[in-house]
């Protein structure tokens, strides 16, 4: 079974494209956000802008780790081992690497894992 790797990797860059954007459009608004709420007028509006703020970094958090699976993937290609399993060798099945482009693992091993991906 041969894969149309050409395939993956647009969709890989298209995803990493799509969260850099993110990234820099919630930078710029928290930067704003910032400003705006430099004097909090009461406690309750100071509550409510920190809980905002953690929200947001935790996106972040989790759009930054993703960008790192992408670019993990993106040298799998180059090296020529993209859609191998990293636990059992197994090829990954096409239907799921367009569905998670940057998983690392089989379905079936994914899910004894339990990890999400
Ligand atoms: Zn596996």
């Amino acid at each position: 079974m041969t894969l149309d790797i050409e395939l993956y990797r647009k969709l890989l860059l298209d995803k990493k494209k799509g969260l850099l954007r993110n990234l820099l459009e919630e930078k710029e608004l928290s930067e704003k956000v910032g400003e705006e709420w430099l004097e909090p007028k009461d406690i309750e509006d100071l509550a409510h802008v920190t809980l905002d703020e953690l929200s947001r970094s935790v996106l972040a958090e989790h759009e930054l780790s993703l960008v790192k699976e992408i670019d993990i993937a993106l040298k799998k290609i180059e090296r020529g081992e993209y859609g191998i399993c990293e636990r059992c060798g197994a090829q990954i099945k096409p239907e799921r690497l367009k569905l998670i482009p940057w998983t690392r693992y089989c379905a079936k091993c994914s899910r004894e894992i339990g990890g999400g991906l």
